[in-house]
């Protein structure tokens, strides 16, 4: 310990020496966000200069600085005792004689020091409702670069097919041998295949638009374009199975069509991964919910289901992942609650209750 690099553990004995070790001071000094250390007792022993700027206090000043007054969500001290080696979450930061700003908050538990100092990196985040849109609408088109296998396998299939009765076609011409009636038949499959290609484009269209829309839509409808667009990845590569109980008596919800699909697409992927490699179905249901004048669509899987229920809440916050590195981003949850939140809906992840399937259940639930 005495040979540990950042030599903090002297000064988080007296839990309140502001003199800085050099080498931690240089360090953080010009970074961007603001870094703070906590020593065991969760007491901030030091602060860089960009932590000062943003909660508006000297050093001097947050060292004596409950942490409850610079973090005011009471959820986010269970974090900091929790004791995990990282955790990033969405919260809010509290500067001294100013309201609360949204902040992206890293703790890293240093596993090398006595007193098991901790550091906390802040990115401010002054426009949270922008950030978070912006999110919404880059992951979206990050998604479309998954699907794009899946989009052009949707499209080889009218194309060839509209290919091979244009030759033929031709090759009756040259042989003389085209009757109207086959010519009507010929004319009917390419003008069907056409209409795949226009409504596999208007899907793709409506799905990558970037304003906000609000307009009267069959929940569905939105089912199909997801399906639409997935299909190839889930059915054809992953083999899984996937079964629909869609009510056709469905009032339409007012809600931007893109982004409820997006919501959508996020939940079939998830199911798809808690069923990978073994494989398995997805359940895409949809109810009406009369007396709430509301919509409800589940997507459900026949996987091994949730985290244990205190970790639950946690699946919605921004960057939380159990899956490898690569494979999440821990995203897709929080995304599919802030588009729901702003339809004025809501979205509860549970297990499904028939006991003869295990598996995870995602509901969201829109008003009409
Ligand atoms: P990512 O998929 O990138 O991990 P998400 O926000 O979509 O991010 O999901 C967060 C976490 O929620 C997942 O890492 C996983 O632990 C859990 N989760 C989501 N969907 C399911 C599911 N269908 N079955 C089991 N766990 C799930």
């Amino acid at each position: 310990m005495a040979n540990s690099p950042l030599k903090l553990d002297h000064h988080t004995h007296n839990g309140s020496n502001p003199a800085v070790p050099s080498l931690i001071e240089t360090i953080t000094k010009e970074l961007y966000e603001g870094v703070l250390v906590l020593n065991g007792n969760l007491e901030i022993v030091f602060a860089n200069r960009t932590a000062e700027l943003m909660l508006n206090q000297p050093t001097q000043a947050l060292l004596h600085t409950p942490l409850n007054q610079i973090f005011p969500d009471d959820q986010i001290k269970l974090l900091f005792r929790s004791r995990e080696q990282s955790h990033r979450f969405h919260t809010e930061i509290k500067p001294s004689d100013t309201s609360p700003i949204p902040a992206c908050v890293t703790l890293t538990t240093l596993p090398f020091t006595v007193e098991g100092l901790t550091v906390v990196s802040i990115v401010a985040l002054p426009k949270a409702s922008q950030w978070v849109d912006k999110i919404i609408h880059n992951e979206r088109l990050a998604g479309l670069g998954t699907m794009g296998a899946s989009i052009a396998h949707e499209l080889t299939n009218p194309i060839s097919v509209i290919g091979t009765t244009t030759s033929n076609l031709l090759e009756m011409v040259d042989g003389n041998y085209l009757n109207g009636e086959t010519l009507k038949r010929y004319l009917r499959m390419i003008d069907t295949n056409v209409g795949r290609c226009n409504q596999l484009i208007d899907t793709l269209r409506a799905y990558t638009y970037g304003e906000t829309l609000r307009e009267p839509t069959s929940v569905n409808e939105l089912i199909e374009h997801a399906v639409t667009l997935l299909d190839a990845q889930l059915v054809k590569r992953d083999n899984l199975r996937l079964n629909f109980e869609l009510n056709p008596e469905l009032p339409k919800v007012t809600c931007d069509p893109g982004q409820i699909t997006q919501v959508l697409i996020n939940l079939m992927l998830n199911a798809r991964d808690a069923l990978l490699p073994s494989g398995g179905e997805i359940l895409l249901k949809t109810w009406p919910i009369p007396e709430l004048d509301s919509v409800a669509v589940s997507v459900q899987d026949s996987g091994d289901g949730l985290p244990p229920e205190e970790k639950i809440p946690q699946l919605f916050e921004p960057f939380f992942t159990t899956k490898s590195r690569g494979r999440g981003t821990g995203l897709g949850l929080f995304i599919a609650s802030e588009i729901v939140k702003q339809h004025n809906g809501w979205i509860r992840a549970q297990n499904r209750s028939d006991p003869s399937i295990s598996g995870a259940q995602f509901t969201v639930m829109l008003p009409v």
